[in-house]
C-alpha cells in the first residue's frame, strides 16, 4: 500500500466572513490533530457587505455553540423572516419569500395545490396570507418559535434568519477561533511556493519574507482568489449570459423607523437595490448592469433612494457572476468569494461558505488527498450553486415589465435547460420537485413562481376530492390561524429592545 502522508497544518488565507468562519468551524469540529493557521491583511481589508443571510445560519452558529442572544447584541442584528420583492414581476408588484411552511398540508398534497385551485375559483387570499412569516414580517411583527405553543400551531415552528453587521460577525468568530487555538498571522501575501514537480502549493510567504507552510490551505482571499487563481490557474465558469448585474454600489443610511423583519430587494432599470436593517442603521446598495446603467448614474440612483441620512461615502464594488470550475483543486480550497461569486438577491453566499464547510468537513483528508473524493466535493457543490444560480435567473426571466432595456433582455434570454421544464411542468400542474443538495426548497420556487405571476394552470387532480365547500373552509381557516397567530406576535423593535438590545459600540 502507499504510504501516505499525514495531513496536520490547514491554512487559511484571508480573514473576512469566509475565513473566519472556516476558522471557527475547524476550531470547534476538528481539535488538536491540526493546527490551523489564519493570515489576513489588514491592509487590503474586508469586501465589507453581505449583511442579510438564510435560516441556515442558525445551524452554523449552533454548530459552534454560539448564544443567539449574545450573538445578535455583538453584530448589531435584526431578525429576517423573509425577502420582499417590489416591483418585480410588474411594477407596482409586491411579494415576500418566506422562510418555513405554508399553509397546511394535507396528506402528500402540499397546501398550494389547494390554494391554486381556490384562486382560480376566486375564493383565495393572496398566498402571503398563508405564512406566518409572510403575514407576520408586512405587519413588522417577529418572535422566534414558542415552546409554549401547541405543536401544530404556526408560533411552534417560525423560521428566521438574521440582518447583522458582517465586520463584527468575523471579529466575533475571530475571537471564538482564537480562543480555541487558532493562531493568527497579520500581513499581506507576495508569493505562493508551489512543489516544483506536484504542482501544489507548499507555502505562503509574506512581504515581510515571513513563510507559513502547511498541507492544505484555505484560499479565502476574496475576488482575488489568490491560490485557487492566481497561483493555480484554475479556471472561472462565466454566468453573466444569464445574470447580467455585475457591479453594486454600497452606502449606509440612518435608520428612520423600526426595522423591518425582512430585507427589501426593489427592481430598478438597471438592476435592483437592497435595503437592509440593522439595529444601528441601514444597509443599502444597488446591484447593477454595467451595460445599462454607468457607476455616477448609479451612484446618484441610490443617493435619492435612501430613506435616511447617509452614512459614509458610496462603495463601488465589481464582480463577474459565476464559480471556478473546479474549488478544491490540488491542496487548496476555495470559500467564499475566492469559490465565485452569484450575486447578492437572495443572501446566499455567507450560506454558501458555510455549505462548503460542512461538506469540508465531511470528507475531511486525513493523510493525502484522493481525487475521488475531491471530485466528489466539486460535484456537489457545483450542483448546489448551478441551483441557486437558476433560482436566481428565475427572478430575471419571470418579469412582465419592459420599461427598460435590461429587463426587456431579460425577459427575452434564453435560460438553462432545466430552468424551463422547471417553469413548464409548475405552469401545467403547479407542480415542483426538489432534488437533493438543492438549497431552495420547493416552497421557494413555489413563493417567487406565484409572485412573479406565473400562476399555474392547474392542479393535482386529488384536490378534487374535496368539494368547494370544504375547500372554502379550509383555505378560510387556515388564513384564519395564522391571522390569529400574528396577532399575538410582539412587534419586531419590542422583542429586540427586550430580549438582544445591541451593545454599545
Ligand atoms: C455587493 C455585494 C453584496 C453582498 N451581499 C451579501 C448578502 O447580503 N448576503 C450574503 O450572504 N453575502 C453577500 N455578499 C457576499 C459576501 O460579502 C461574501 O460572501 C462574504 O463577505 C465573504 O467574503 P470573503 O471572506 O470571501 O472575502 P473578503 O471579505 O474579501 O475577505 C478576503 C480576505 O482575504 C485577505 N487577503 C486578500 N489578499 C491577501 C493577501 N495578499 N495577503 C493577505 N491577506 C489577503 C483580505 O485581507 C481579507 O481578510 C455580497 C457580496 C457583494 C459583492
Amino acid at each position: 500500500m502507499k504510504e501516505r502522508q499525514a495531513i496536520q497544518r490547514i491554512v487559511i488565507v484571508g480573514g473576512g466572513t469566509a475565513g473566519w468562519m472556516a476558522a471557527a468551524a475547524f476550531a470547534k469540529v476538528l481539535g488538536p490533530r491540526y493546527a490551523v493557521h489564519l493570515v489576513e491583511s489588514e491592509e487590503i481589508g474586508t469586501i465589507g457587505v453581505g449583511e442579510a443571510t438564510v435560516p441556515h445560519l442558525r445551524r452554523f452558529n449552533d454548530l459552534l455553540g454560539i448564544d443567539e442572544v449574545e450573538f445578535v447584541r455583538h453584530v448589531q442584528g435584526t431578525f429576517k423572516l423573509g425577502i420582499q420583492f417590489r416591483d418585480w414581476g410588474r411594477i407596482g408588484d409586491s411579494y415576500i419569500h418566506g422562510f418555513g411552511k405554508l399553509g397546511h398540508d394535507i396528506g402528500p398534497l402540499a397546501f398550494h395545490q389547494f390554494w391554486i385551485k381556490a384562486q382560480l375559483k376566486g375564493i383565495a387570499r393572496p398566498l402571503n396570507d398563508y405564512s406566518i412569516n409572510t403575514a407576520a414580517a408586512v405587519l413588522g411583527k417577529f418572535m422566534p418559535s414558542s415552546s409554549d405553543a401547541p405543536a401544530n400551531s404556526p408560533l411552534a415552528d417560525i423560521h428566521y434568519a438574521y440582518h447583522f453587521d458582517a465586520g463584527l460577525y468575523a471579529r466575533y468568530l475571530r475571537g471564538y477561533a482564537e480562543q480555541r487555538g487558532v493562531r493568527r498571522t497579520e500581513g499581506k501575501i507576495a508569493h505562493v511556493h508551489l512543489h516544483p514537480e506536484r504542482g501544489d502549493v507548499t507555502a505562503v510567504q509574506l512581504e515581510n519574507g515571513t513563510r507559513i507552510e502547511g498541507d492544505l490551505f484555505v484560499d479565502c482571499s476574496g475576488f482575488r482568489g489568490l491560490l485557487i487563481e492566481q497561483a493555480l490557474h484554475t479556471g472561472y465558469e462565466d454566468y453573466t449570459r444569464w445574470l447580467f448585474c455585475d457591479r453594486a454600489v454600497a452606502m449606509g443610511c440612518a435608520r428612520v423607523g423600526p426595522p423591518t423583519p425582512y430585507t427589501r430587494v426593489s427592481a430598478r432599470a438597471a438592476g435592483w437595490q437592497w435595503r437592509i436593517p440593522l439595529q444601528n442603521r441601514t444597509g443599502n446598495g444597488y446591484v447593477y448592469s454595467s451595460r445599462h446603467i454607468s457607476d455616477d448614474e448609479a451612484v446618484a440612483k441610490l443617493r435619492v433612494s435612501l430613506d435616511g441620512a447617509p452614512l459614509g461615502e458610496p462603495r463601488l464594488l465589481r464582480f463577474t457572476p459565476g464559480r471556478r470550475r473546479k474549488f478544491w483543486n490540488r491542496n487548496v480550497v476555495a470559500l467564499g468569494l475566492a469559490s465565485g461569486f452569484l450575486e447578492p438577491l437572495e443572501s446566499t453566499s455567507i450560506f454558501l461558505i458555510q455549505s462548503g464547510i460542512a461538506r469540508l468537513l465531511a470528507v475531511m483528508p486525513w493523510n493525502d488527498f484522493s481525487p475521488v473524493v475531491q471530485d466528489e466535493y466539486n460535484a456537489q457543490l457545483a450542483f448546489e450553486i448551478e441551483r441557486i444560480r437558476d433560482f436566481l435567473i428565475l427572478h430575471y426571466h419571470a418579469i412582465q415589465r419592459d420599461d427598460t432595456p435590461l429587463w426587456r433582455e431579460c425577459a427575452r434570454m434564453e435560460i438553462p435547460q432545466h430552468l424551463t421544464h422547471r417553469i413548464r411542468l409548475f405552469m401545467d400542474s403547479g407542480l415542483i420537485f426538489y432534488e437533493c443538495n438543492e438549497m431552495f426548497a420547493e416552497l421557494s420556487w413555489v413563493q417567487v413562481m406565484i409572485g412573479q405571476n406565473l400562476m399555474p394552470r392547474g392542479y393535482h387532480p386529488l384536490v378534487d376530492q374535496i368539494s368547494d365547500a370544504e375547500l372554502t373552509q379550509l383555505v378560510g381557516g387556515v388564513a384564519q390561524v395564522i391571522d390569529s397567530c400574528v396577532e399575538v406576535m410582539p412587534p419586531h423593535q419590542t422583542f429586540i429592545d427586550r430580549r438582544c438590545p445591541a451593545l454599545p459600540g
